[in-house]
């Protein structure tokens, strides 16, 4: 009598699930169990909104489960205490997981293989969370890439679409007899303050609602990524994002999704739409192999000049921190990202980088403070992709905008929102502002803005920050940490 157990963490799916085909293979009986163990994931375990999304992610794999004749088992504690007491009182001999190649990920499932090996365990892992799992992707000299473009060509070159994926399996060996488990909302997942309430308006939590939007992806926008992903006025991304993180969809099922709706590779294809989104998705990988090989750079600057940089904590900045998370800093496109944010749980990724670029060089605050509330209010929050983004946005990350490159968000909204669409969507108090004067409306007429309703400082807040001088201020710190690490570098 075989008994496989089933560990569920990221890898919330049926379908492309190379652990669970494996767990079945010989086993008379399955136990999927999925373990809450937010502590283990410290210093960032799952935020608010990414708790959202888990609840209805953990609902809507149990009823998947259900229906192919298994269950979800639910459980919380020590991960390894969980599964080896389950492994003991239920007789399993092997236990299958997808691996997540995050650090400290990484280091609790070791501890875990070793305590189930030693309770006669038999543990096997499998990569799917990448397009090429297990660190392959790898320098001529053994090292990892520290530049996103020559990864891309050596990830093109090792051939993303190396593997089919798999259906879900028919049905599933039962749960044996007098299995305990909690119930999902015993998990209290879901956020006291309940902000989130229009979520669902936006999102399907699940493989099922993955699929959707993989669908909707490929039929409707693909087409026009490439012209249409800078867009925040427009739907023109695939909003995988969350259900990326989640394993809800595997990157190969959309990469392999990807070529069967265009007829061909998308890496060599002409299919411009089609290139440039797998090439977003490289970043992705990138952004997970960067984290995998620096474990630091979730909390310390990828590039170390920046670690002394005088980043601003003064009672001042907090406030000014506190209006840009409210979306109050009287800057339209910041504010309405911001909203956008608050009221959906996810942001464009142009904005994303605007807002970004603001806090961290306009107002000088640490990426950090901006990465802690992403981290808190997106439900795609990603260790990986976050850290890697915030940096970027910073100057202080991997192959990142170089820090004198300071968006300025008044000309980015009026080439990446032309018609004014995204902010009149999230700032409805100034949408009957003509065009020009919406980017900026501490520039406009006193009596446009009367025409338009618009008290500034009443109806609308007045900027701020000053985009001129808090720039000019932005790169005397860069010069000053440029001074300090050249006269460090030639003593
Ligand atoms: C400051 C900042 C913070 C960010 N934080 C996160 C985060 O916590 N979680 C997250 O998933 N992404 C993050 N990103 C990256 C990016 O903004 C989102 O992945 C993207 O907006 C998700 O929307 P989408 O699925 O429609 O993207 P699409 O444009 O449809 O792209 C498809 C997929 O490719 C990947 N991808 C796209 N752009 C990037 C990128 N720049 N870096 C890494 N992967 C990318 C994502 O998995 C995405 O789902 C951040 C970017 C910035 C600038």
């Amino acid at each position: 009598m075989t008994r496989s157990i089933l560990w569920l963490r990221r890898d919330l799916r049926l379908t492309d699930h190379p652990a669970l085909l494996a767990a079945i293979r010989d086993a008379n009986h399955l136990l999927p169990v999925y373990i809450h163990a937010p502590e283990e994931e410290q210093p960032w375990q799952p935020g608010a909104a990414s708790n959202w999304w888990l609840h209805n992610s953990l609902i809507a794999l149990d009823r998947d489960l259900r229906k192919l004749g298994s269950g979800l088992i639910i459980a919380k504690g020590s991960s390894r205490l969980v599964l080896r007491k389950l492994a003991i009182k239920h007789q399993c001999q092997h236990l299958f997981f997808t691996c997540l190649p995050e650090p400290a990920l990484i280091q609790r499932d070791s501890r875990v293989c070793r305590e189930l090996t030693k309770a006669g365990v038999s543990c096997h892992q499998f990569h799917s969370y990448q397009l090429l799992g297990g660190n392959s992707i790898r320098r001529i000299d053994g090292g990892s890439y520290r530049v996103f473009t020559p990864f891309w060509r050596a990830l093109q070159k090792q051939g993303m679409l190396q593997r089919s994926t798999e259906p879900a399996p028919k049905s599933l060996p039962p749960l044996p007899d007098e299995i305990d488990s909690l119930e999902i909302d015993s998990l209290k997942l879901l956020p006291s303050n309940p902000w989130y309430r229009e979520f669902h308006n936006h999102w399907q939590p699940g493989e099922a609602g993955a699929f959707k939007k993989l669908h909707d992806f490929m039929q409707q926008t693909v087409n026009d990524y490439h012209t249409g992903r800078d867009r925040p006025d427009l739907s023109d991304t695939s909003r995988l994002s969350a259900h990326l993180h989640f394993g809800e969809i595997s990157p190969v099922q959309i990469a392999n999704g990807l070529s069967a709706r265009i007829g061909g590779t998308p890496a060599y294809t002409d299919n411009e739409g089609a290139s440039q989104y797998l090439r977003q998705l490289a970043w992705r990988e990138f952004a997970i192999d960067l984290l995998a090989n620096n474990p630091d750079t979730d909390r310390l600057p990828f590039d170390s000049r920046f670690a002394d940089y005088p980043w601003r904590s003064d009672k001042q900045a907090k406030n000014l921190l506190q209006k840009w998370q409210r979306g109050e800093t009287g800057i339209p496109i910041v504010d309405a990202g911001m909203r956008e944010l608050w009221q959906t749980g996810w942001m464009h990724n142009r904005v994303r980088m605007i807002v970004a670029s603001l806090l961290t060089k306009n107002m000088g605050i640490h990426w950090l403070d901006g990465a802690r509330w992403f981290w808190d209010t997106l439900v795609d929050a990603d260790l990986a992709n976050n850290s890697l983004g915030w940096q970027w946005s910073a100057g202080c990350g991997a192959d990142a905008a170089p820090y004198f490159r300071i968006f300025n968000p008044v000309r980015q909204a009026e080439r990446f929102d032309p018609n004014g669409n995204y902010i009149k969507r999230w700032l409805p108090e100034l949408s009957t502002l003509p065009s020009k004067s919406l980017y900026a409306p501490w520039m406009a007429k006193t009596s446009e803005l009367f025409k338009a309703g618009v008290q500034l400082g009443k109806t609308y807040p007045e900027p701020i920050v000053d985009l001129q001088s808090s720039r000019r201020e932005a790169l005397q710190r860069w010069e000053s940490v440029k001074r300090r690490s050249n006269t460090a570098g030639s003593k």
